[in-house]
């Protein structure tokens, strides 16, 4: 069988950097574990203009296509803020997004014990949180039609529309229940059924591709504001979470943000499944370049490294190595080793960029 194909995209600013991280352990898993990526790389970005003029080749995105996984860094920077709106750096990564249909965006919250004391909530209420937010990406109120500011009589008028259609409910719900079977087996689908209309379909809909398709998932429904609530009151009652666009944009915010610091936070996009049953697929940490760090070895690589661990999980099938990825971290982060960002009153062992990833790559050495 072929081996699994990644396109690796490092950016900008310290998207290479963290990235390096990441080959570490590509290297580790091909050393000693035996498995081989068939990896590519190319540039995405600021440094795809530098290079072509444009933030995403033509030839960059058939790639993309074509790979089972795309990885990436982060894009843009202060050198690129006076461009054309057209040739932006974000624009490489919107239109990754978009061609590859990624609808639905997983941004899990998980708090790892050593970094308790980071969330702004007590502690017992977040050591050993592990919640996934699933959002819809490619549709809902930030795409509905008709949307402008228009003129009504001697005043204006914003108009948004919140649209969404059967199938577009029921195949983010199926990445939901898809995950939850990877995980706790429980999926929480939030909306506003009582004053949207929009919600009441999201309701039936994520109910009936349940009853018909997951019967073996648990599926509950709540109100995305009591939804909010309980994130803060007791987010530990939650396994998967799925919902719209704009509610989803709020709740994982919110959820992640449970956790700590921007350096720590993995997500991935996924789209239909390919040929070969994999989703289309995009993995990214959640923070930027950060311009104000940048090639000086202060970057926390942990996001783009749990970036890859989901990788691992959801478009190879290789959860124990997943497990494995995440149980080093942990036991590197419960050994005080931090990179500047985690580095709180408590104090630790000061590390660089690199070192981490060493420390990460030895952590899964001890593991075998
Ligand atoms: P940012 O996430 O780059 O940085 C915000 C703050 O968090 C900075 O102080 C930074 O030093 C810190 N930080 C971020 N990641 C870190 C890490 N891994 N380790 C340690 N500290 C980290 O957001 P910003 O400053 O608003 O944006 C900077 C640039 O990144 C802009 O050009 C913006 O458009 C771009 N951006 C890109 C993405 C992406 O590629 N997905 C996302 C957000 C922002």
């Amino acid at each position: 069988m072929a081996n699994p194909s990644l396109l690796i995209l490092a950016g900008d600013g310290i998207g290479p950097e963290v990235m390096t991280e990441v080959k570490k352990i590509i290297g580790w898993l091909g050393t000693k574990r035996g498995i081989a990526f068939d990896v590519e790389e190319g540039l995405v970005g600021g440094c795809s203009y530098d290079a072509h003029g444009t933030p995403l080749t033509d030839a960059t995105m058939e790639r993309a296509q074509a790979v089972d996984a795309v990885l990436l860094g982060a894009v843009g920077g202060p050198k690129y803020d006076d461009l054309d709106f057209s040739v932006k750096p974000e624009r490489g990564l919107l239109r990754l997004r978009k061609e590859m249909d990624l609808y639905a965006n997983l941004r899990p919250a998980q708090c790892f014990d050593a970094l308790a004391d980071f969330s702004s909530l007590k502690k017992d209420v977040v050591a050993g949180l592990d919640i996934m937010i699933v959002r819809e990406l490619t549709s809902g109120v930030y795409f509905g039609e008709p949307r402008g500011i228009f003129t009504e009589g001697n005043e204006r008028v914003g108009i948004n529309t919140q649209r969404y259609t059967e199938s577009e409910i029921a195949r983010v719900a199926r990445s939901a229940f898809e995950l939850a079977r990877k995980r706790g087996g429980k999926v929480c689908s939030m909306e506003k059924a009582n004053v949207m209309e929009s919600g009441i379909l999201w309701r039936e809909v994520t109910q009936k591709v349940r009853d018909e398709e997951y019967p073996d998932v648990a599926l509950t429904h709540m109100y995305a504001d009591a939804g909010a609530m309980q994130l803060t009151r007791w987010p530990k009652q939650f396994d998967v979470i799925v919902t719209d666009n704009l509610f989803g944009d709020l709740l994982s915010d919110l959820a992640a943000m449970l956790t700590g610091s921007l350096g720590m936070l993995p997500s991935a996009s996924l789209g239909a499944p390919m040929a070969n049953g994999r989703p289309k697929a995009l993995y990214e940490p959640v923070h930027g370049s950060a311009p104000d760090i940048a090639g000086q070895g202060k970057a926390n690589p942990i996001a783009c490294i749990l970036s890859f661990a989901m990788a691992l999980r959801y478009s190879f099938d290789m959860g124990a190595e997943a497990d494995r990825l995440e149980q080093a971290v942990e036991t590197v982060l419960a050994q005080g080793v931090r990179t500047a960002d985690l580095m709180g009153p408590e104090g630790g062992t000061p590390v660089s960029t690199a070192e981490m990833g060493a420390r990460i790559v030895a952590a899964l050495d001890a593991s075998l």
